[in-house]
């Protein structure tokens, strides 16, 4: 069974309502879905959201990418068959990693986007929709779930809520409204000016028992870092992510001896290697693992093993405005690995005007959402959506 035919949807799904942190105010979804078939008719669908910030990748490297490079791979290659083995995803390496090439692997002139981007880490967001598309037509063809290779140790899954980055008014009312939704575990963007009166309000309106967390997306300087965090830690923050730019991992471990709060690593982890550079100089208590910024499962339970191996706690985060694809994506993956703190994503429509999946899979009261047991990633994709919000498509056949 050989794959025939990649087309890569580039969307722009407007938001509801704009969602701002401390480097980035975002109107619209600008998610990559991969759309594979196979010459006997096997199809799926996978996803990834590039960020120059995080990997490198930008939407228009990504889908250079994703048509040249990865598609120059696959070609003509055999969709590999279903199989309880454990090892069907390192088959699935196979064919996206393919032989080494340090040229895309370093980050060098090669491998870079346009003229003043940063050079491309890896490219996570290409590999993580390709992964998911080739086990979604996998599984499919096989009449078998993502819950079969991932088999799923719990019925449900508890998602946080997210306050952007905004006034100590309005993150207060945000507040509100998630309590209101059963919601008592939040994730606060921070890096502002006002950023204590913004805690201090959602403090306020959560009440005294709501779990609250921070993300500054790096925007502290390394000096003023420790200080910031103990005006934070306060108002009883269990954990801070990513409070300082990607960097030394010596620094960040540095600023964890001084943290009276425990740090998370997101942007500083995007790789395998980060991960074991992370944890050798013991530089945070918790990783955050995102399925497009990591490149998908594999990855993602390459770095849990890390992690657990190391003592290293973990939660799964999301890319803000992720349609319904990788929302059931991480639900399985979150589903498998009950050991997750926490776990963010499946907004759908509460952040999209529209999803690209048939049926909702964002969370419902509470913040819970149920595990997916429908064939493939357990979702179906209306491709008419798809077509109505793409801003580019790109077909490539064999
Ligand atoms: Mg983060």
């Amino acid at each position: 069974m050989r794959m025939v035919k990649l087309t890569c949807f580039a969307l722009n799904i407007p938001f509801m309502e704009a969602f701002t942190h401390s480097t980035k105010s975002r109107a619209y979804s600008d998610s990559i879905v991969v759309k594979l078939e196979s010459e006997d008719g096997c199809t799926g669908f996978g996803e990834g959201v590039p960020r120059p910030y995080v990997t490198g990748e930008s939407v228009e490297t990504c889908l250079e990418a994703l048509s040249g490079r990865f598609w120059q791979q696959l070609q003509g290659k055999e969709w590999p068959t279903w199989s309880e083995d454990p090892g069907l995803l390192d088959r699935l390496a196979d064919l996206l990693d393919g032989p080494a090439d340090p040229a895309w692997n370093a980050g060098e002139p090669a491998t870079r986007g346009r003229k003043g981007d940063e050079p491309v880490r890896a490219w996570n967001a290409a590999r993580c929709a390709l992964e998911l598309a080739l086990l979604d037509g996998l599984l499919r063809k096989a009449g078998k779930s993502a819950g079969d290779l991932l088999p799923p140790l719990r019925k449900s899954v508890p998602y946080s809520g997210v306050i952007a980055a905004s006034s100590a008014e309005k993150a207060g009312k945000t507040a509100r409204h998630l309590g209101a939704f059963g919601i008592r575990t939040l994730k606060i963007k921070t890096g502002g000016r006002e950023e204590a009166e913004v805690v201090a309000a959602v403090r306020l309106a959560a009440g005294p028992d709501a779990s609250l967390r921070i993300d500054a997306n790096g925007a502290y300087s390394p000096e003023e870092a420790a200080t910031r965090l103990a005006k934070l830690a306060l108002y009883g923050i269990a954990c801070a992510e990513q409070p300082i730019a990607r960097g030394e991992p010596g620094v960040l471990a540095e600023l964890r001896k001084a943290s009276p709060i425990p740090l998370m690593a997101d942007e500083s982890l995007v790789t395998l290697a980060d991960g074991k550079a992370l944890v050798a100089a013991e530089a945070c208590d918790f990783f955050n693992l995102r399925l497009s910024k990591c490149g998908g499962f594999g990855p993602c339970l390459a770095l849990a093993n890390l992690a657990r191996s190391a003592g290293v706690r973990m939660q799964l985060g999301c890319q803000v405005g992720e349609t319904g694809i990788l929302s059931a994506a991480g639900r399985h993956l979150a589903a498998h690995l009950d050991e997750l703190v926490w776990v963010e994503g499946s907004f759908g429509t509460l952040l999209l005007r529209e999803d690209v999946t048939r049926a909702k899979v964002q969370f419902g009261h509470g913040g819970m959402a149920p595990v997916l047991r429908g064939p493939g990633l357990g979702v179906e994709v209306d491709e008419e959506l798809l077509r109505r919000y793409a801003v580019a498509i790109v077909e490539r056949e064999f």
